[in-house]
């Protein structure tokens, strides 16, 4: 029989309408999931990490999360962790447990849409459906997932495309890894994963994007502050206008590391042309490209990249790794 720890941060899983702040907030604990839970399920243990829409999570909170979801799945008693979650980073915290916490051991995310006050509330629903891939031998080494309206979604692909749908997590264009089918857990496609050792995370690195004719302040203002890495969210498969490549190129030349990432919701970053501004143009100045990552995602891995190493050379095979 698995053991399963469902760590508990908030979010609106956790949320009830409170008269006095005039809203929903997070009000429920780990114990008030563990008396709504159907029988039947593996033997869960609850602990809470913090009770927080997860817009007012700091960089150090996520990478405190990421600690205690790896020392838990260090215990030999623990089988999988399932991390109750806001909605809104939760694509981010996902990604960063599945590119920094090494082992086989199912890491589930999940979270609702609907508050506990709201007809239609989905928590329950969704957090028994993670239990059940946590516990799932099926879902071992698949990394980090995320588990919503009882489909599951790869950490590396998933997003959320909807401000209020309860089907709001996609992968697009790859689709997810699997569903949960009553008690069935049902996987269709695995994705393999390569985790980068890091110790910390690099605070410095801003996400700035693209739109038509754009000016290049936020990219300059950027590197003035001190980035160490900026990830540019360019247009199509890789394209900034001619007038960003100056500051693009003394960027680099300062020892800031650019990333390319598509502000296009799918595809990765390549094209074939041969203007400026292009893909090509923007690989000889120096930029890395983000692959199909978004560009959240992105900057996550330039942070865990530049937290890993100080050595400039180490950085291009670091972020080619995973
Ligand atoms: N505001 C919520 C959050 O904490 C949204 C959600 O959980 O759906 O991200």
């Amino acid at each position: 029989m698995s053991t399963i720890v469902i760590l508990t941060t908030g979010g609106t899983i956790a949320m009830k309408r409170d008269e006095a702040a005039g809203g929903a907030v997070p009000t429920l604990h780990g114990s008030d999931f563990l008396a709504a839970l159907p029988p039947g399920l593996p033997e869960l243990r609850v602990e809470e990490y913090c009770n927080l829409p997860s817009a007012h999570f700091t960089l150090d909170i996520l990478w405190g999360l990421r600690g205690r979801v790896s020392e838990l799945l260090d215990k030999p008693e623990v089988d999988g962790v399932v991390v109750t979650h806001g909605t809104d980073v939760m694509e981010e915290s996902a990604y960063l447990l599945d590119l920094t916490v090494p082992g086989d051991k199912p890491m589930v995310l999940t979270g609702a849409m609907r508050t506990a006050s709201q007809i239609g509330y989905e928590g329950l629903a969704n957090l028994t459906a993670a239990v059940r891939v946590a516990a799932s031998p099926q879902t071992g080494g698949l990394g980090a997932v995320i588990v919503m309206n009882d489909e599951i979604h790869a950490a590396r692909f998933v997003t959320k495309t909807h401000t209020q749908s309860v089907d709001t997590f996609k992968s697009l264009f790859f689709g997810p890894l699997g569903r949960v089918d009553g008690d069935r857990v049902i996987i269709g496609q695995r994705v393999t994963r390569q985790c980068i050792p890091c110790d910390s995370l690099e605070p410095n690195v801003a996400l700035v994007k693209l739109a038509v004719g754009v000016d290049d302040g936020f990219l300059r203002y950027a590197v003035k502050k001190g980035a160490r890495g900026v990830v540019i969210e360019a247009l199509g498969g890789g394209r900034v206008p001619p007038w960003w490549m100056p500051a693009i190129r003394e960027a680099i030349e300062a020892g800031v590391t650019v990333v390319i990432a598509s502000r296009c919701p799918g595809g990765r970053v390549w094209d074939s042309y041969g203007y400026e501004g292009a893909y090509r143009d923007l690989g000889e100045a120096g930029a890395l490209f983000a692959d199909g990552l978004n560009g959240q995602k992105a900057r996550l891995k330039l942070m865990v990249v530049l937290g890993a190493t100080e050595d400039r050379s180490a950085i291009p095979r670091l972020w080619a790794q995973s």
